[in-house]
């Protein structure tokens, strides 16, 4: 689909500061060319700031994802952004694909802002989803992600994260941000905007101290996310992958949405003709209903919060 308003996104699409000690807000968003949500969610935080300018601890920026994708309205141009991140990219300084090179701008940018300048660093990947879905955040068990993660209201998936490689996520992990990535909804749905406003005006409120009260447009700006659309903060582990070789012949059973509730002994999938039924008393989690992938569907379980 295309959207006029995305043409010409800038790569920094904002920076706010009032030159006070303190951590680096680190906001990406359009990760994926196809997910603008993060992007106007941005600018509108960004439109808010400047008018109002609140005192806030540190600086808060944030930057397009694939840039030339967002640009075009695009997925990607060569391969998938959230999977080039790799230690081997890194160390041998990758730069042929389109991603691979973007992967480099942004590190770029992200170097103009340097561990020593900030109290401390934090990250913000901000995404959405092909199916409906209620938002989540998406956490990486490694630095004290899963402690901040818990300041936001919203459900926390442990575990998914882990099992990815090459996303943006682990590299920021890796050279010890804290963070985590943020699913707001479906790709087109404007409640995604405005989940994924609440939660970067959330962060503003816990890591840079900003006074939210202050916005002009405020409650509405964080109650949309924090009442209106998120569900109260629940905390779940991956406990099973149904994972697909690609000569598989995998049916996801009808009408599956994330987070459903299901039973033990509950008809799943067909998988290569046999049936697939739930050992399980959990809730199903990114069930497969398009044609490609590597998985049918994810198991998760509420767990105790640390
Ligand atoms: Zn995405």
């Amino acid at each position: 689909m295309s959207n006029p308003s995305n043409k010409n996104i800038p790569r920094i699409i904002g920076k706010y500061t009032s030159n006070n000690k303190g951590p680096l807000l680190f906001v990406t968003a359009g990760i994926h060319g196809n997910e603008p949500s993060g992007v106007k969610a941005l600018e509108e935080v960004f439109k808010q700031l400047e008018k109002t300018k609140p005192i806030i601890e540190g600086t808060i920026v944030g930057v397009s994802g694939n840039h030339k994708a967002l640009n075009l309205n695009k997925r990607y141009i060569d391969e998938d952004l959230n999977r080039v991140w790799t230690k081997e990219n890194i160390e041998q300084k990758k730069s042929i694909t389109h991603e691979q090179k973007e992967m480099w701008q942004i590190i770029e940018i992200l170097n103009q802002f340097p561990e020593k300048d900030f109290t401390k660093r934090y990250f913000l990947d901000c995404h959405t989803t092909s199916s409906a879905s209620l938002p989540y955040v998406s956490v990486q068990e490694v630095n004290d992600n899963d402690m901040w993660a818990h300041n936001f209201p919203t459900y926390i998936v442990r575990g998914f994260s882990d099992i990815i490689t090459g996303d943006i996520d682990h590299y920021l992990s890796r050279i010890g941000m804290t963070g985590f990535v943020f699913e707001a909804g479906q790709h087109e749905d404007k409640t995604s905007v405005e989940n994924h406003e609440g939660v970067i005006w959330l962060a503003l409120k816990e890591a840079c101290k900003l006074d939210i009260s202050k916005i002009q447009t405020y409650p509405e700006c964080v109650t949309r996310f924090t009442e209106k659309n998120a569900p109260a903060q629940k905390t779940f582990e991956l406990v099973h992958r149904q994972g697909l070789k690609d000569s598989d012949v995998f049916e996801m059973q009808p009408g599956y949405e994330n987070f459903q509730k299901i039973k033990k002994g509950e008809l799943l999938a067909k998988h290569n003709g046999k049936e697939v039924k739930s050992q399980w008393e959990g809730r199903i989690f990114m069930p497969l209903y398009q044609a490609q992938g590597n998985d049918g569907f994810f198991v998760i379980q509420e767990v105790e919060s640390r």
